[in-house]
């Protein structure tokens, strides 16, 4: 089952690659991994698939010691300052940052443990008030005061779109995600590299990639419904 869903979302985004002239290898499928078991995660990482997306540090902990370490993990889920130490060195890249306060723990963790750290800013696209993340017109000057800590490298921006019932609906917020990101570019030159846009999942990856996204998020279109009640 995995394996079959995993070729579809494969050629989907080889579709979507297509139509928007866009390379294949340019875009990285994160098979989002949350609630599902150990050996589920197997299948896929069987299939080749390597990038896993997990929402709660706990899971991440306990995931990371029960799987192969050429396994990246990513932090795509709201993270509390108390919590970086605990997944500081098992991530590779953390998705969600939204503060100032977030980032200056990330760098205390990652001094400490002698590593850079690899982030994006998650930007609350459509100003929702159910959603975490920054909102864009705060995007640069936190990207630029963020950009001062030598051992954080700020890769790009994560967005997660509305929950819609046509996922068309959500092209405009994914372009106008991809325009901040080249804003920032624009306006911060030096050595802040924003190749990153984490955005697209199960509903919405195809237009996603359409409007430029390098990172899709997919959890239910790889792994099946979750149940949150387990
Ligand atoms: C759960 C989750 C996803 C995957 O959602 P699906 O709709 O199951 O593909 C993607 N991104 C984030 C931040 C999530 O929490």
């Amino acid at each position: 089952m995995i394996a079959e869903n995993l070729d579809i979302v494969e050629q989907k985004i080889c579709r979507a690659c297509a139509r928007s002239n866009r390379r294949r290898e340019d875009v990285t499928l994160i098979a989002v991994s949350k609630t599902k078991p150990v050996s589920d995660i197997l299948e896929a990482y069987n299939y080749g698939i390597r990038e896993f997306g997990e929402n709660k540090v706990q899971e991440i902990v306990a995931k990371y010691d029960q799987l192969p370490h050429d396994i990246h993990w990513h932090m795509i889920g709201h993270l509390q300052k108390n919590k970086v130490k605990y997944i500081i060195d098992k991530v590779s890249l953390i998705h969600s940052v939204d503060s100032f306060e977030l980032a200056e723990e990330i760098e205390k963790q990652a001094e400490k443990h002698n590593i850079i750290s690899d982030i994006l800013i998650e930007i609350n696209i459509a100003d929702e008030d159910t959603k975490y993340g920054i909102r864009a017109s705060e995007a640069c000057k936190l990207v630029d005061r963020i950009s001062e800590f030598p051992c954080i490298n700020i890769h790009g921006l994560m967005c997660i779109a509305p929950n819609v019932d046509i996922p068309e609906k959500n092209r405009q917020y994914f372009a106008e995600l991809h325009k901040i990101s080249v804003d920032i570019t624009n306006n911060l030159s030096n050595n802040i590299h924003m190749d990153v846009l984490s955005m697209g999942m199960t509903g919405d990856y195809e237009i996603a990639v359409e409007e430029g996204s390098s990172m899709v998020r997919v959890g239910t279109g790889i792994f099946g419904a979750r149940n949150y009640d387990l």
